[in-house]
């Protein structure tokens, strides 16, 4: 039996990125990680403060399974480094009765997820500060609730490195190349071989995979921060994570030690952002108006106008699910990518099948719906990809 180590390349250590690395150091492979910026920064689609967890899945019940890999792996995280990520206080899916939450019925009832329907009156009762319309239905998700985004990728990162990991902060990886059985990654005016390579540089990937421009479109998404007028009115043990799918889209988590909510809003409203070296983290006033709008409509509870708004930036595919596998097979790339809105729950498993397809050429950790290949079969990478 060989004894020799794969040595495997990291590049982007945020959500997806410090996640595999730790996944493959703790299977032993000889690993190093590149981040363009300080590791946990706050330029990309990992910053906030908070993301919501859940189960009952809207987007396709086939996650479930992924869902419960992650949720493992978070708790394994937490025990190995003694730190707090993830609160389970519960998430409603609130929407009328659409196929979306048909999926999150179909999750339930598939994979006995601990969720329950809860009439509008008894709702009404239970969380008067949350915005319900006649016609809704309403889902109380027992197996969610939220992660600490920030502490969960440093935490990820230095565990990878405490296990034998380097870790190579403000290090942009500017080409990957296929060459003399091995891939071949070049950062800081010099290039290294590996055995395999982990693409994990989210609004980033195409700049680096110009075959990912047209799988994978940058958007801008603002979350804003908004103080509740009766203190502790969101302390999530009585009010838990929400999101409406419709007849508007939008999400919203408790904040400030339960003394306010950050919102924010999905669809249309986010804006394609062409460049993501160029984005503007401004929020100018007329994309903070649709939050006003909100919370005058929504949330009364809340003071008008929101003391913090914060622009990040998330890849977005046509079809909604992540790019998680090999480009085009075989050569020793592994992508994961285009996590559109959604991706930050399931990032250890994401880790975890990076992993697989680096140590063993396949996983059987994904689902049919996050591989490469259902969009074009790309041919193998016998070229250099630099950063354009
Ligand atoms: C506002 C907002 C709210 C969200 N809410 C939720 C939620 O509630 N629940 C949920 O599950 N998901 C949520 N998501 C989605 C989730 O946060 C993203 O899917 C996830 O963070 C994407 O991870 P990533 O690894 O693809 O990208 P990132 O976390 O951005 O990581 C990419 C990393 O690669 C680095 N990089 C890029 N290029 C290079 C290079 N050439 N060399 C070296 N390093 C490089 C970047 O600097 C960055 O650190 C939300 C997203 C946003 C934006």
């Amino acid at each position: 039996m060989s004894t020799t180590r794969k040595r495997v390349a990291v590049i982007g250590l945020g959500t997806a990125g410090s996640m595999a690395a730790w996944r493959l150091a703790s299977r032993g492979a000889e690993v190093v990680g590149y981040e363009q910026f300080g590791i946990a920064h706050d330029r990309s689609a990992h910053a906030g403060e908070s993301r919501i967890f859940r189960t009952a899945y809207f987007e396709d019940p086939e996650y479930v399974p992924l869902l419960r890999t992650a949720k493992a792996l978070w708790r394994q995280l937490e025990r190995e480094t003694g730190t707090d990520l993830l609160t389970l206080a519960g998430n409603l899916m609130l929407g009328e009765a659409s196929s979306q939450m048909a999926n999150v019925s179909d999750s339930i009832v598939k994979f006995d997820v601990d969720a329950s329907i809860i009439p509008l009156d008894e709702a009404l009762t239970r969380w008067p500060h949350h915005p319900f319309h006649e016609g809704d239905a309403v889902v109380l998700d027992r197996e969610a609730g939220y992660l600490r985004p920030e502490l969960a990728v440093l935490t990820a990162s230095y565990r990878a490195e405490s296990l034998g990991a380097q870790l190579r902060a403000y290090t942009p990886v500017d080409g990957i190349e296929v060459k003399d059985g091995g891939i071949w990654v070049s950062a800081d005016g010099r290039s290294e071989r590996f055995d395999h390579v982990v693409v994990t540089t989210g609004p980033w990937a195409a700049k680096l995979l110009p075959e990912l421009a047209p799988l994978v479109e940058v958007r801008k998404a603002v979350s804003a921060w908004f103080v509740a007028k009766e203190r502790g009115a969101f302390d999530p043990a009585g009010f838990p994570c929400f999101i409406r799918t419709t007849p508007e889209e939008f999400y919203g988590l408790p904040a400030m030690s339960g003394n306010g909510l950050k919102l924010g809003l999905s669809g249309t409203v986010n804006l394609p952002v062409g460049d993501p070296d160029a984005l503007d983290r401004t929020v100018p006033i007329e994309e903070v108006k649709p939050f006003r709008e909100l919370v005058a409509d929504s949330f009364p509870a809340l003071y008008p106008d929101p003391v913090r708004v914060s622009a990040y930036m998330e890849g977005y595919t046509r079809d909604g699910h992540g790019v998680v596998g090999q480009l085009g097979g075989g050569e020793g790339i592994t992508v994961v990518t285009g996590l559109s809105g959604h991706g930050f729950k399931l990032a250890p498993t994401f880790g975890e099948i990076a992993a697989d397809y680096a140590l063993h050429g396949g996983s059987t950790n994904t689902i049919p719906v996050l591989n490469p290949d259902r969009f074009l079969s790309l041919p193998a990478r016998q070229r250099t990809n630099d950063v354009m």
